[in-house]
């Protein structure tokens, strides 16, 4: 009987950097992928500056993948072009491939964790903890104390272990190619945040790498998935962008706070467990952020065996995400609500984009609501 002390399922964010965190701990840790690595992965490339600075503690070398730091955002409403800079960097530009490589790598680094790609899980047997998988054509079924979910917004797995804390699926479209003749001007400096009349749930985007752009449509609406292909041609007219390369889509599972994320011995981090940003669509920090918890729960598992893991866990994400994501939810419903008014306030009114961008660099939360008061009345005071 083969039987590992982990076994992760996803080496995406989530998974590569849960794995990494428990490496040096004694414990056996298994990694499984169901791609060949490096992969291509549908993404916009935004590292938020909090998610950067996170990775930054941890392992320096993340300089070597950013493609651009951001410090400067340009909104388009209504024809409206508004260029704001803001003093710090923003946002940090990344192909996801090379990110999940770096991440994959930094969990492999000298063999402490058996990481497995191309493999295909057939089942999984939660009264027995055990799973089955094929792999080059062969079956195994391993054995585990504790397994993790990893899967992204893979729900198929979701149903295998009974665990499915959704509330509702975001869509976020990417498209990747050459930057076109009319964002040339901003391509160097800028990323672009729009929207466009007819569209109000919709935000469209451009993130500027090296040489590419990636642009994209972000809802967390169902009502608006419909007409996301109309906005996709107005959107790529807008810029002149090539229309023979197509966007790609994919969902974000956002949670439902009243259903489990975690039973008995087994756990789901980063976007198995519904963790992502409902207003912005930001997945990433939130994937790292339950990869650290998940990791002091599991250490704290192996070295007290009555430890009530799955308990312990989901108490640490709620108290750690679960008021942000409601007043991210808050959020959501003004931008939806009055799209044109909220758009405005993170945008042209000066106090709003300020507030807006420490959102982004981790200064200040979302439920953060009395230290956004005494941020606005300083600034406010200071312009009197
Ligand atoms: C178009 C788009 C743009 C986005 N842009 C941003 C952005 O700019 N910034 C940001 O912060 N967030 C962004 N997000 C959200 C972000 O991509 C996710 O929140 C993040 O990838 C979650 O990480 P994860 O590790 O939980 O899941 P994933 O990154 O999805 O990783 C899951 C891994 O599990 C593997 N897997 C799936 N099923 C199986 C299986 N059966 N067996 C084994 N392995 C399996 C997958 O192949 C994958 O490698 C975007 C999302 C989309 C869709």
């Amino acid at each position: 009987m083969i039987k590992y002390n982990v076994i992760i399922i996803g080496a995406g964010p989530a998974g590569s950097f849960l794995a990494y965190k428990l490496k040096n701990q004694g414990l056996s840790i298994l990694l499984l992928e169901k791609k060949g690595f490096p992969r291509y992965k549908t993404c916009a490339g935004g590292l938020s500056r909090k998610a950067y600075n996170l990775l930054f503690l941890e392992n320096e070398n993340i300089e070597t993948i950013i493609e651009k730091r951001i410090k400067k955002v340009l909104y388009v409403r209504k024809q409206h072009f508004i260029a704001r800079a803001s003093e710090k960097e923003l946002i940090y530009m990344i192909y996801r491939s090379d990110l999940d490589h770096f991440l994959l790598n930094m969990a492999v680094k000298n063999n402490t964790v058996c990481f497995k790609e191309n493999i295909s899980i057939q089942k999984i047997k939660t009264t027995k903890s055990n799973l089955t998988y094929v792999e080059e054509g062969r079956k195994q079924t391993i054995y585990y104390d504790i397994l993790v979910g990893a899967w992204g917004s893979n729900i198929r797995l979701n149903k295998l272990v009974d665990l499915a804390p959704f509330k509702r699926f975001a869509v976020s479209s990417s498209w990747e190619g050459p930057v076109g003749p009319c964002f040339n001007k901003y391509f160097d400096e800028y990323a672009l945040c729009q929207i466009l009349r007819r569209y109000p749930g919709i935000i469209g985007y451009i993130f500027p790498k090296s040489e590419l752009i990636t642009a994209g449509l972000f809802t967390s609406q169902s009502s608006s998935f419909p007409v996301m292909k109309s906005m996709w041609k107005e959107f790529m007219e807008f810029w002149k962008l090539d229309n023979s390369i197509k966007p790609r889509n994919a969902i974000i599972p956002i949670r439902d706070s009243k259903k489990s994320i975690a039973k008995k011995n087994i756990l789901l981090i980063g976007d198995a467990a519904g963790l992502a940003d409902p207003f912005t669509g930001e997945g990433l920090y939130y994937a790292f952020i339950s990869s650290l918890i998940a990791s002091r729960h599991i250490s704290n598992f192996f070295y007290n065996k009555k430890y009530n893991l799955a308990y312990e866990y989901t108490e640490e994400i709620n108290s750690t995400l679960l008021d942000i994501q409601k007043w991210a939810t808050v959020y959501e419903f003004l931008f939806h609500r009055f799209p044109n008014v909220s758009f405005w306030f993170g945008s042209e009114c000066i106090l709003g984009n300020e507030i807006l961008n420490s959102f982004i660099t981790g200064e200040i939360k979302y439920n953060e609501i009395l230290k956004i008061l005494k941020y606005s009345v300083k600034r406010i005071l200071r312009r009197i």
